[in-house]
């Protein structure tokens, strides 16, 4: 294993863990998230189903000057799409999510 692979999992971790449980139901989020889920049409874009919506981020911003990620509402919309829970669980068995390192 690389440096750098142990790097991502350790800051995965801690991502999951501690941030995102507290961030999701931040007044922020809730509001940039039903801009996604209206600009999806209330559908999960891999089978359309219209339940249990979840909004996934195609990657992770972590900035390398201030050590921490962006907030989740701090993305470009380009980044997250409208899933359901179903077909984000499948994905992300699949699938890491990238972190990408920012200034
Ligand atoms: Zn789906
Ligand atoms: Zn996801």
């Amino acid at each position: 294993m690389f440096k750098k692979d142990i790097k991502n999992e350790v800051i995965n971790n801690n991502l999951n863990r501690e941030i995102y449980g507290k961030l999701l139901l931040d007044i922020r989020w809730l509001d940039f998230r039903k801009r996604i889920l209206e600009r999806d049409k209330n559908m999960c874009v891999v089978c359309q189903s219209k339940t249990n919506l979840q909004i996934h981020h195609k990657q992770y911003h972590f900035s390398e000057l201030s050590r921490t990620y962006k907030k989740p509402w701090e993305y470009n919309a380009r980044y997250l799409i409208t899933l359901c829970k179903k077909c984000h669980d499948k994905g992300h068995a699949k699938y890491k999510v990238p972190v990408k390192y920012i200034k």
